[in-house]
Parts: C-alpha cells; sequence; structure tokens
C-alpha cells in the first residue's frame, strides 16, 4: 500500500476460519467504513489448510481495504499477531479474533478513547465469559491469577488479544527481541497510558475453537518462561526442604541406632541418601539462578522505555529503546 498511513489497521489473525470470514467481513466492514479515516484491514492467514485462503482471496474482490498476509506454516495465535502486527502501517493498530466473539462495534469506543482522550492502549476485557465452556473459563481463570502474581497486578483480568494499540506502542513492541511473545503480558508491561472497554464474550459464529489443550498449555508456558524464573526455583525450595528433613530424620536415625533398633548399615545408607539428595536439589537450584539471569539477558528486552523528554521537539512521537538493536524474528516475517 502507498500513499499516507491509514488511521486503522485492523490484524485478525486466522486459522481455518472458512466458515467464519465471510460472516466476519460482513460485520466489520459497515464498522470500518464508518470510522471517518482511512483503513487497512490485514488478515493474517495462519497456515490454514481448509479454504480460508480461496475465501480471502474473493473477499479482497469486493473489499479493497483487505490486505492478506499469508505464514508460510501454521506457527500459532501470537506468531500470526505478530506477522500482523510488523506490517501494520496505521496510526492506531486494533487486534481481534476472527471469530466475532470480541464485537467488532467496540472498535469505534477504542478508536474515541485514544484519539480524544489520548490513550495509547485500550484493552478489550471481558465482563461475562457464560458463552465459553466451563473448561475454558475455569482454565482461563487460574491462568490469569497465576499471571498476575508471576508478572504484576497490571495485568487485566480476562483481557485477551482484543485491543487498540498507538503507532508509538505498536512501535515499542516492535522493537522488542521476542521470538515467542505473549502480548496480553507484554503490552501491559510497556506501561504506556491505557483504558479498557469491557464486553460481553459472544459465541463463535462459526467454526470450532483453534486453541486445543496443547496450544493452550504452550501459551500458559511461554507465559510463564517469559516473564519468570520461578519454575527454575524449585529446585532450590525442594533442596533446601529435603535438607530440614534429612536433619529431622538424622536425629532419628541417630536415635534408633543407639536405641539398637536397626540392622546394621541402615542408619548411615539412610542418612547418606537424604543429604545427597538435598545437595543435589540445591546445586541444581543453584544453576537454575544462574540460567535464569542468562535466560533474561539473552532475552535483551531494554530495562525501559521512553515516554517523552522535554528536549525532544516531537514528545513521545517515537519512543527510543536505549538499545538500538532491532531484531525481528525470521521466522513470523
Ligand atoms: N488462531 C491462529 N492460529 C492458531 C490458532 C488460532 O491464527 O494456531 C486464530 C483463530 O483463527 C482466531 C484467534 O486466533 O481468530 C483465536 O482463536 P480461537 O477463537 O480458536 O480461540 P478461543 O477464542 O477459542 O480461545
Ligand atoms: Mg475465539
Amino acid at each position: 500500500m502507498s500513499g499516507p498511513a491509514p488511521l486503522l489497521s485492523v490484524v485478525i489473525p486466522i486459522y481455518n476460519e472458512q466458515d467464519a470470514l465471510p460472516l466476519t467481513a460482513a460485520r466489520l466492514r459497515p464498522i470500518l467504513d464508518g470510522i471517518g479515516g482511512s483503513y487497512e484491514v490485514v488478515g493474517v492467514d495462519d497456515g490454514s489448510g481448509d479454504d480460508t485462503a480461496q475465501v480471502l482471496d474473493r473477499l479482497q474482490l469486493e473489499w479493497p481495504e483487505l490486505r492478506v498476509v499469508r505464514l508460510r506454516r501454521n506457527s500459532g495465535h501470537q506468531a500470526a499477531l505478530t506477522a500482523g502486527l510488523h506490517r501494520a502501517l496505521g496510526q492506531y493498530v486494533v487486534s481481534i479474533d476472527a471469530d466475532l466473539q470480541d464485537p467488532p462495534e467496540k472498535i469505534v469506543d477504542m478508536l474515541a478513547l485514544a484519539r480524544d482522550e489520548g490513550f495509547d492502549i485500550v484493552q478489550g476485557v471481558r465482563d461475562d465469559r457464560s458463552s465459553d465452556t466451563f473448561f475454558k473459563r475455569s482454565t482461563a481463570a487460574g491462568y490469569y491469577s497465576v499471571m498476575r502474581r508471576l508478572v504484576g497486578r497490571e495485568i487485566p483480568k480476562h483481557a485477551g488479544d482484543y485491543r487498540l494499540l498507538s503507532r508509538a506502542a505498536v512501535d515499542a513492541l516492535k522493537s522488542l527481541p521476542e521470538t515467542q511473545p505473549v502480548y496480553r503480558l507484554l503490552v501491559p508491561w510497556l506501561g504506556f497510558r491505557s483504558t479498557s472497554v469491557t464486553f460481553q464474550r459472544e459465541e463463535r459464529v462459526a467454526g470450532t475453537t483453534k486453541y486445543p489443550l496443547s496450544k493452550m498449555v504452550r501459551l500458559a508456558v511461554d507465559s510463564i518462561t517469559n516473564f519468570s524464573a520461578a519454575p527454575l526455583r524449585l529446585a532450590t525450595w525442594l533442596g533446601l526442604g529435603s535438607f530440614l528433613l534429612a536433619a529431622v530424620l538424622g536425629v532419628y536415625t541417630a536415635v534408633e541406632q543407639i536405641r539398637g533398633a536397626t540392622v546394621p548399615g541402615w542408619a548411615s545408607l539412610f542418612i547418606a541418601v537424604v543429604f545427597f539428595g538435598g545437595v543435589q536439589l540445591v546445586c541444581v537450584g543453584l544453576l537454575g539462578e544462574y540460567v535464569g539471569r542468562i535466560y533474561s539477558a539473552v532475552q535483551g528486552r531494554p530495562g525501559y522505555f521512553v515516554g517523552s523528554d522535554s528536549a525532544d521537539v516531537r514528545p513521545s512521537a517515537v519512543d527510543e529503546a536505549p538499545q538500538a538493536q532491532v531484531h525481528i524474528p525470521t521466522q513470523v516475517g
């Protein structure tokens, strides 16, 4: 696309949504046509195996604002989002799912909040998930409470990937060297001025969920390892626990030995097993502490983002990462 940047980009990750897409397009288009500015829709086909590609081609014929980005293979929801965010040109970028579970009418409210009140991030928050299955609701509740403990209270509950980002926020995200970003954690972490709009999560218009248990587990593991070395510390705590246990059991063995209530060799073997078990776990835990630090160094996230500087001619127009290393992961390009 040439010419000036559109006002709004709408990024839609799409995986096997042949039935949902025509409905989504039909509901989205009148809303976008009415925002009073130019827009583009960036449909990211995440290696769909059904007729999604053909459906997108057909839609594109009569909807010139629709842009299609194709990934070579199924790379996952967050990777598809990354591809879309990296390619979106708009001054504001909204990401939304292809299945109409998040009502696209809210885009108008999001855009108004960003333009009139200067918010950089407008997060869509589901205040009612009754349309989700019991399993999805309870795993989601568990996920958000763990992430709020590990990452911080600023992670909104039930905030999925329906949100608006300003150009400055998108550029900040683009400057991150992450290869497996989890946007619902990264976006609040950026620290931009943000607000939220709430909505009811609707039923999927067509098709079935593209998030089987395996993908949910992967998202949870990525979320935890992206922000926390807590699992690596597990060995340290287990080791300290078994040290304590070894001390107690050592006393017990000594007493039994003195009372002559043991078979020969039991006391020494038993103490050795418990003691060395503890020593090994503590050592693994120590390694874990260092691996955790190496890991966060390798992640190379900047320590801060500059929001504005009174010496800047255009405050907060460009967010600069302190290290000028901009690395765009090649596998999602
Ligand atoms: N999606 C994707 N790649 C995947 C899985 C899902 O691009 O590997 C897209 C999917 O087409 C949808 C969005 O991500 O637009 C959210 O997926 P889904 O609605 O199936 O998740 P749920 O709402 O059930 O959590
Ligand atoms: Mg969905």
